[in-house]
């Protein structure tokens, strides 16, 4: 009987250790997607770039004789109805570690064994499954460091080779047409400015990771926290998708550390961050909605997503170039470089004094590699609410920090337009990408700041001040 693979954020074809394992059977294998509740609570950016995985997906499978069908509805009914419709005997997927997904993940293996289907689930979205790695008194780790020494000389599996072949069931059951599912309608005019920054596919994968290593993973250490500079990998949209795995990048990693490349422990400690968020999610889901430190409960910040402040933020008007620079960034690539997401975190939570889980709400909305677990230790990070975070005092000066890590003003002339003569096609795309409501255009002057740095400081430190002695 064939086995039906669900996939989820697991893309890909090679280092797939549950897809390898159904292959290896020798039984037909069908490969599905399902948009069930999951897929739809997506936001436009993230939904839009799944649209694209899932074609190119779909592609990798159709080039090896294989398809992919595409299901809407309840996960579980999608599975019983196709169960019914091919005599599959099993059902098999990658594990996946936000509390919805295990949720559903758990109600329905439950419900499909009572069925009397085989149910399997395999690792592969992560190097460590999130219950391995404990502390010597046998707790979940709160802090990095410890967790990275934890596990940085722990064995990891060699990634497997894509199966040599997918057996298709004698007939193919019925897929809906991708161009129905319309995954990407709520982006409306951004997604034509996104697309020509975005190539989806594990084979696009490999070759930003290839590309990683023939030519930054050397300056990887010195250079990764300039976002002028494109010397980090670019992984963690396909990361999150799962159109490559985490073996994969790590072992390239270790393959480059031995080889003497001096980039190559920082970048595997900071791919173990995004190891770190998921064990913190996993064993405090809260993390994602809540403060991790309950004592920043009452903190006064605004909880007003509508507040004009917070609308200029989102808008990239804010008046603080290096702010702005991060935010037109992100609108128009759908990602944006990590020193500036800190630059834009503290800014927003700090010198607007605004709640970190508005400005997590719009990264959802807007990074096409949104990850439930890096996106809000990140944003609990560099509000001071999260375990390991940054220091309450640690309050980002924009100007500061551009001087430092944008030192001749590329990244700013790269994004932004207004003041420029000549400005690079990429300020101005930001402008087509916005939506007209938003009113905004090139030609009209740069906006006053909306808080000024230095009474923004002030007030955010001296807020922060009141809870010194408990953070
Ligand atoms: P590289 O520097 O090449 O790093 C390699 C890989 O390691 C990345 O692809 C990523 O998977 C992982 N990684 C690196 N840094 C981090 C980190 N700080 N936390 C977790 N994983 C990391 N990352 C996401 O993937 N999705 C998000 O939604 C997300 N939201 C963030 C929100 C905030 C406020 C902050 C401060 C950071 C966030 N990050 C998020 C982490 C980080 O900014 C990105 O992973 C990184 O910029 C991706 O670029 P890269 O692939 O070139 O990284």
């Amino acid at each position: 009987a064939p086995i039906i693979f669900w996939f989820r954020r697991d893309l890909r074809l090679s280092d797939h250790p549950g897809l390898a394992a159904a292959a290896a059977t020798g039984r037909p294998v069908i490969s599905v997607f399902i948009r069930d509740e999951v897929v739809e609570a997506l936001g436009a950016a993230p939904k839009w770039r799944l649209g694209l995985g899932l074609d190119a997906f779909a592609c990798a499978l159709h080039a090896r004789g294989s398809r992919l069908i595409l299901r809407k509805g309840k996960a579980l009914e999608v599975l019983r109805d196709l169960v019914d419709e091919t005599g599959a005997g099993s059902v098999h997927w990658t594990r996946a570690y936000d509390p919805a997904s295990i949720e559903r993940d758990k109600r329905i293996k439950a419900a499909l064994k009572e069925d009397g289907i085989e149910v399997a689930s395999s690792p592969g979205h992560l190097l460590f499954e999130p219950w391995t790695v404990a502390t010597k008194a046998g707790g979940p780790f709160k802090v990095y460091s410890p967790y990275w020494r934890a596990v940085r000389s722990q064995e990891v599996p060699e990634a497997s080779t894509e199966p040599s072949r997918l057996i298709p069931p004698e007939t193919w059951p019925r897929t809906e047409d991708p161009g129905d599912w319309a995954l990407g309608s709520e982006m409306r005019r951004g997604a034509s400015v996104l697309r020509p920054h975005v190539q989806p596919g594990e084979a696009a994968a490999r070759a930003a990771l290839d590309h990683f290593v023939d030519k930054n993973v050397n300056r990887y250490k010195d250079l990764r926290d300039r976002p002028d500079l494109a010397v980090t990998s670019g992984l963690s949209e396909y990361l999150s998708l799962g159109e490559i795995g985490p073996r994969t990048v790590w072992h390239a990693g270790m393959r480059a550390r031995e080889t003497g490349a001096p980039g190559a422990e920082a970048f595997l400690r900071q791919l173990v961050w995004r190891e770190f968020s998921y064990h913190l999610m996993y064993h405090s889901p809260s993390l994602l909605n809540g403060n991790w430190r309950p004592e920043w409960d009452d903190f006064p910040w605004n909880t007003d997503a509508d507040h004009p402040n917070v609308a200029a933020w989102r808008q990239a008007g804010t008046g603080i170039p290096m702010v702005d620079a991060g935010l037109r960034e992100m609108y128009v690539t759908g990602r944006m470089h990590n020193r500036t997401r800190m630059i834009v975190a503290s800014y927003l939570t700090k010198h607007l004094m605004t709640h970190w889980k508005i400005g997590l709400d719009w990264f959802a909305d807007c990074l096409i590699d949104w990850d439930p677990a890096a996106n809000a230790m990140g944003w609990q990070w560099v509000a001071g609410s999260g375990p390991d975070a940054a220091p309450y005092f640690r309050i980002f000066n924009p100007e500061t920090q551009a001087k430092k890590f944008d030192p001749d003003g590329a990244y700013r002339r790269r994004w932004i337009a207004e003041g420029q003569d000549a400005p690079p096609e990429t300020a101005l795309s930001y402008f087509d990408a916005v939506p007209e409501s938003w009113g905004l255009r090139p030609d009209a002057e740069y906006p006053r700041p909306v808080v000024g740095l230095d009474e923004g400081r002030r007030v955010a430190l001296s807020a922060y001040e009141s809870r010194r002695w408990r953070v």
